[in-house]
């Protein structure tokens, strides 16, 4: 059977929209199926983080997005203890909130203007594979089942995947907190902060504004502990946010309310021959922290330009497993430290309550730690081992791509095809991001051996000026940056950057 596309994703979430939008733009044809038919205007995320904001900067997304939400400069934790982002290196020293749908509006956006294909009402039921491509049995609403093939598959298709599912995947882990109630209302009185969060023993509440004056309620109540299916009682819902607040802010109006359950789980592999699994299909944690759409959107922009590579015959052997080898651990760590914080959050007991608070204002004040969880939080401290990375072989790279034996230039290029976006790292100073993501000199601190993701454009790509072609070969335009390069790569592997 004769492929329909070279990519199939499953599931059109903030994952699925991003990698669609890497690979059309990288000249892969790819198709997106989607089971809704139409686009969901609920939000689950609010919070878009700074590493992520750097991803979507480098897709010219960034300021778009920026414009729907709020920044917020610090986080306030446990009582009076604030972690202060606002020293974050990069252009982003925030977290920006912003409902879910923006970004993913955004995102469709990009990836439709780039050429991809976006199926709704066509539900993935069945996958296969062979040596060469994997078949997706697809059910729309119109007819029998049809089947697509694709040289590639990726399930982006949230914690329910039936594509982790056809592929006889496991996904184990352990049930995290249930009977979270959620409300959309409209507030007498709006909180002084832009996020409000607050804990006692038994009950928690967090309020997040929609920028139009509805507001999202999370609230828990340990003394009622009910199933998914039971009407969230907005008596019940003012009770327990006054106990966590110590006011429910004149809550009233809810438009929408639901009850969820989050378990903390991940796949143990991202990759099974020719199909990978993205974002919530790989790991799922509770919402504490913000991170489950932060750590999709990242996989996808760390498995799209490889796919890309491969598919254009760029890529070294070994190239797509380092996709599992890079994001696993940073699924685990995220699903480990949302779990952390969540019982930090719900513990119940007076002495972790109040070591907990101390631990926390005691970490915020000394400037290293403070800093190195704000690094965390953020994602601008992930990093990946050198090793994980295979050079893209020069023979196979195309000739646009930078002087032979270059490798890390090469690796650039590669990133570059499928993210033409700018960054804006210092005022005044527009670089292409890709190559402030690529360039081989740009590595910074953390461990011997690691790369980074970080945005950080090298400092001689400031002295030579702005480059705003990201296509073009650095040699012609800029020979001494060229030869900067390949001076670069020649000398021992380094740490590196990388999405
Ligand atoms: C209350 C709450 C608050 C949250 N807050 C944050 C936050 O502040 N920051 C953050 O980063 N994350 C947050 N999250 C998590 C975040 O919402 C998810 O991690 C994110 O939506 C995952 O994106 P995804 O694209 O991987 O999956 P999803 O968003 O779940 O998208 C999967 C898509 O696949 C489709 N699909 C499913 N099965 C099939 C099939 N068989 N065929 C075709 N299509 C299919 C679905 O319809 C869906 O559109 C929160 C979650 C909750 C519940």
């Amino acid at each position: 059977m004769a492929p329909d596309a070279d990519v199939l994703i499953v599931g059109a979430g903030p994952t699925g929209l991003l990698l669609a939008g890497d690979l059309a733009t990288a000249g892969v044809r790819c198709t997106l199926l989607e089971r809704r038919a139409e686009r969901q205007g609920l939000t689950r995320a609010f919070a878009v983080h700074a590493r992520t904001l750097e991803e979507l900067d480098a897709r010219g997304v960034a300021a778009d997005l920026v414009r729907t939400g709020e920044r917020v400069g610090a986080l306030r934790l446990f009582g009076d203890a604030r972690l202060d982002l606002s020293r974050l290196p990069g252009r982003f020293p925030y977290v920006l909130v912003t409902p879910q749908y923006e970004t993913e509006r955004l995102l469709e956006e990009r990836a439709l203007a780039a050429g991809a294909e976006i199926v709704r009402g066509a539900e993935a039921v069945g996958v296969s594979q062979d040596a060469d491509g994997v078949d997706v049995e697809v059910r729309t609403g119109d007819g029998a089942p049809r089947t697509r093939r694709a040289a590639y598959l990726v399930g982006a298709d949230g914690v329910r995947s039936t594509v982790r599912e056809r592929l006889g995947l496991p996904f184990p882990g352990h049930a995290a907190v249930r009977s979270v109630m959620l409300a959309d209302v409209r507030l007498a009185e709006a909180p002084a902060e832009t996020l409000t969060v607050g804990a006692t023993g038994d009950a928690f509440a967090f309020l997040a504004p929609f920028g139009d004056g509805w507001y999202r309620v999370i609230a828990w109540n340990r003394r009622h502990q009910a199933a998914d299916s039971e009407p969230v009682d907005m008596d019940e819902l003012r009770e327990v946010t006054r106990r966590a607040l110590g006011t429910d802010h004149g809550m009233r109006d809810p438009r929408w309310t639901s009850r969820f359950h989050s378990d903390e789980r991940q796949v143990p592999r991202y990759r099974a021959g020719r199909a990978f699994l993205a974002g919530d299909a790989a790991h799922v944690h509770s919402p504490a922290g913000g991170q489950g759409m932060n750590t999709g959107l990242q996989d996808a922009a760390n498995l799209g330009w490889k796919l890309a590579a491969d598919l254009r015959g760029w890529a070294p052997p070994g190239l797509l497993d380092t996709y599992h080898s890079e994001r696993h651990p940073v699924g685990r760590m995220v699903v480990r430290g949302s779990g952390a914080l969540l019982r930090a959050v719900l513990t119940e007991r007076p002495l972790p309550r109040a070591l907990r608070g101390a631990a926390v204002r005691a970490a915020t004040r000394v400037p290293p730690v403070a800093r190195r969880l704000a690094g965390a939080v953020s994602g601008i401290d992930i990093a990946y081992p050198a090793r994980a990375a295979p050079t893209p072989s020069p023979a196979a790279a195309p000739p646009t791509c930078g002087s032979p034996g270059s490798g890390p230039a090469v690796r650039g290029a590669a990133r570059r095809a499928v993210r033409p976006g700018r960054r804006r790292e210092r005022p005044g100073r527009d670089v292409p991001g890709d190559q402030a993501l690529g360039r081989p000199g740009a590595l910074r601190r953390r461990r011997r051996g690691d790369q980074h993701d970080r945005a950080r454009p090298p400092r001689r790509l400031h002295r030579l000026g702005d480059r705003r072609d990201g296509a073009r070969p650095a040699r012609r335009r800029h020979p001494r940056r060229a030869g900067a390069l390949v001076r670069r790569a020649r000398r021992p592997p380094r740490p590196e950057r990388r999405p």
